[in-house]
């Protein structure tokens, strides 16, 4: 089968989808009106269902900003994978004597807070327990295996053994 061929089938599918015609009319209209075997129309439709589910990692380009406590303020591109919060920044590395204020992602009209711990995850909202002991709303880093998350699980253990030696 050519590649016109397949173009013609997909062509044919798509009218058929744009006219409301169920499956049904649409594999009629196909293999009987256009005569074309079954056999190579499964075969298209095979084709553009693999396409579809394609995993896509969709990625946005960006500014990766980190300010220190020094009041320097240093940008560099970045790019977040908007599917796993993992960025990539081109390395910039820089000697500065302070303490790391804040960190975050741009792309267009949106800031993403960085992850402090590790540097290359945006944080994301989750519901749960709060510092305070709080039930509601926090930010958590998008890496389920970022050190971050490990101490939020420790200092719960820690309060454990507190409440129960009385
Ligand atoms: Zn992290």
């Amino acid at each position: 089968m050519t590649r016109q061929e397949r173009d013609k089938i997909r062509e044919l599918i798509a009218k058929g989808i744009a006219h409301g015609h169920d499956n049904e009319e649409i594999i009629f209209d196909i293999t009987l009106e256009h005569k074309i075997s079954p056999v190579i129309l499964i075969d298209v439709i095979r084709d553009m269902m693999e396409e579809s589910h394609k995993p896509e990692t969709k990625t946005v380009r960006g500014t990766f900003t980190s300010v220190w406590d020094t009041g320097a303020v240093i940008s560099s591109a970045a790019e977040l994978n908007l599917s796993t919060g993992e960025l990539t920044t081109e390395t910039v590395d820089v000697d500065i004597d302070g303490v790391l204020k804040d960190e975050y992602f741009e792309y267009g009209d949106e800031r993403l807070q960085v992850c402090l711990t590790c540097h290359n995850h945006i944080l994301k909202t989750v519901m749960g327990d709060r510092a305070d002991c709080s039930y509601g709303e926090l930010q958590v880093c998008s890496d389920p295996t970022c050190e971050s998350r490990e101490e939020e699980v420790s200092t719960r253990n820690d309060l454990g053994p507190e409440e129960d030696s009385k």
